[in-house]
């Protein structure tokens, strides 16, 4: 930006705040270090909760990284910029986030101490970037191959993903269905490669009941009831037709007056109307439908007749709800009732109404065209169906990053400290000022095993020393935090595993984080006219000024 002045030259707006140099990044640097310390605590199948309470009252309780980030509020441009990082990490692995997030603000506490000692923030963004070339190089070394029939690997992988959640007394029986949902719809493309659309996987969620009520479906599920009680309750081989529009005869916007004269006439205007609605139920009959899923509304004439002929009809279904079924039964969706033909039709082995705890709800089983499958979530509350569908979540994630790329790696801290040491390694052979750098980011990784250890109660010193010699002298590179009985131990017998592309994005998010905010030296929060209020910071006026900073971003 602008250099040094002798005279100072006001460029600046009156008013506008502005921070330079050390006290901009320091400022920065203790954004993060807060964030992540908030989230620090609930690492690992140890860590604790957090109740998480908004302006309104409402309340949600959760262990999961991102979720806790996202509802915290937060203000500080720079601690914004690490939330984005965890909410990138949970769109790219689903899994990972308060890794990434802890990481994160240690890579920053450890740059600080290099700031302390006058290296050039240049310096360690470069020795940052130099040692996660390296992480990429090592972590395809430290991982091994899973195979896509390996279901004994792939759900002890989603068992270990939700071995931090509330739900972790469900996890077993949670990680099987969430396996078994992925394996179904996982598509095995031409190159042999496996490819899952997480989007095939529906979660409806039901309260009431307990956890191990949760089930999987091979179908569709919709939380809707038949429309008229006199419809069949299960129809098979049903033939569904998809209607965008309403089974109803539109209601004029202004009050139309009619002028009848006679009675006679009355009941003419009434027989037309009668006509309309029932030619609607015919036509579905006639092209062959047994089954009609409606978006809008249903008239009662309709209803009646629909029921006449045995046909299972539901309405006000949502567009998502449609979609999927379009997408699963091979339907097409119809937007005039007049032009549909027997080619709209979609198919499924089942189409049945289900009692769900004290409500009804459809399943459509056996779907024709493309494997879909939903999870009914069921749990004593709302908070915990809601923490069900989170971890579901996470093991579906991490379940089909495995089945995609095929490989994984030990948890429980075992991959960083093997790294850790390897990159203290590569430092030595790199010399030179970036030396220190990389030697930061090595010690950085350790945070990961000291945090779990931290929050199992353990000495984290003593573990830590524990761990680099068993990894060092005894080449037990498997070896991490075994939280529950407070040894060393080898993490794959433990059954500890975790997809390698999570532990890779986790720690690629946290460094380009890091070199993001150890590059900015000025900030310029411009004011705004209405100021918000409390908003010392500037608030969302400090962003814009950050990015028009040289160097932001693309930098990894
Ligand atoms: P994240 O949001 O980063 O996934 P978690 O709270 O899920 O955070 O904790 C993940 C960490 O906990 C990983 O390092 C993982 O290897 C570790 N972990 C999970 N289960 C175990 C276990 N049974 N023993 C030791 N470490 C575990
Ligand atoms: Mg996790």
């Amino acid at each position: 930006m602008m250099g040094q002045q002798a005279i100072p030259v006001i460029v600046l707006k009156e008013g506008a705040k502005r921070e330079r140099g050390r006290e901009a990044q320091s400022n920065n640097i203790a954004a993060v270090k807060a964030v992540a310390d908030a989230v620090r605590s609930t690492l690992g199948p140890r860590g604790m909760d957090k109740m998480l309470v908004d302006s309104m009252g409402d309340v949600v309780i959760t262990n999961d990284g991102v979720t806790i980030l996202k509802e915290m509020d937060i203000e500080h441009p720079a601690a914004k910029m690490i939330v984005e990082a965890a909410k990138s990490q949970d769109q790219e692995c689903g899994d990972g986030t308060t890794t990434a997030v802890v990481l994160g603000g240690e890579l920053l506490k450890k740059a600080e101490e290099l700031l302390g000692q006058d290296v050039h923030p240049t310096v360690i963004v470069n020795g940052y970037k130099m040692a996660l070339e390296k992480v990429r190089e090592l972590i395809p070394k430290i991982s091994f191959k899973v195979d896509f029939n390996d279901k004994k690997t792939i759900k002890d992988i989603a068992i270990t993903s939700m071995g931090s959640k509330i739900v972790s007394n469900e996890s077993e029986r949670l990680a099987e269905l969430a396996v078994d949902a992925v394996m179904t719809v996982a598509e095995k493309r031409p190159d042999g490669k496996y490819k899952v659309d997480h989007e095939n996987i529906k979660i409806e969620k039901k309260h009431g009941g307990t956890i191990a009520d949760t089930q999987l479906i091979d179908g569709i599920i919709l939380d809707k009831e038949r429309v008229h009680p006199r419809m069949p309750k299960r129809v098979e081989d049903a033939r569904i037709a998809l209607l965008e529009c309403a089974l109803e005869i539109k209601k004029t916007e202004i009050e139309a007056k009619i002028q009848i004269r006679d009675p006679s006439q009355v009941q003419k205007f009434l027989d037309e109307e009668e006509k309309t609605l029932r030619e609607m139920a015919n036509k579905i009959k006639e092209v062959g439908a047994n089954v009609v899923f409606c978006q809008k509304g249903i008239d009662d004439v309709v209803q009646y007749y629909l029921a006449k002929e045995g046909i299972f009809a539901a309405r006000r279904l949502k567009k998502s709800d449609m979609e999927a079924l379009a997408k699963a039964t091979n339907a097409r969706i119809v937007t005039r009732i007049q032009d549909i033909t027997r080619d709209d039709l979609g198919k499924a082995k089942l189409v049945e109404e289900v009692k769900v705890g004290d409500s009804q709800m459809t399943f459509v089983r056996g779907a024709d065209a493309k494997r879909a499958v939903s999870i009914l979530v069921r749990g004593g509350t709302e908070h915990v169906v809601e923490e069900v569908e989170r971890s579901l979540n996470d093991a579906i994630r991490v379940a089909a990053s495995v089945i995609e790329d095929g490989t994984a790696l030990p948890g429980g801290g075992a991959p960083e400290i093997e790294l850790s040491m390897r990159l203290k390694e590569y430092a030595a052979s790199v010399g030179g000022r970036e030396q220190m750098a990389i030697e930061a980011f090595a010690s950085a990784l350790e945070v990961i095993p000291r945090a779990l250890a931290e929050n199992a109660g353990l000495d984290t010193i003593n573990t830590l020393i524990e761990l680099r010699s068993s990894h060092k002298s005894k080449g037990n590179s498997a070896f991490g935090v075994n939280v529950f009985t407070g040894k060393i131990d080898d993490m794959l017998k433990n059954r500890v595993i975790e997809p390698s592309r999570v532990k890779m994005h986790a720690i690629t998010a946290a460094t380009e984080v890091a070199g993001m905010i150890l590059r900015i030296d000025d900030i310029i929060a411009s004011k705004k006219s209405e100021p918000p209020a409390g908003g010392a910071q500037g608030g969302a006026g400090a962003p814009g000024g950050m990015g028009g900073m040289p160097g932001m971003g693309g930098e990894f």
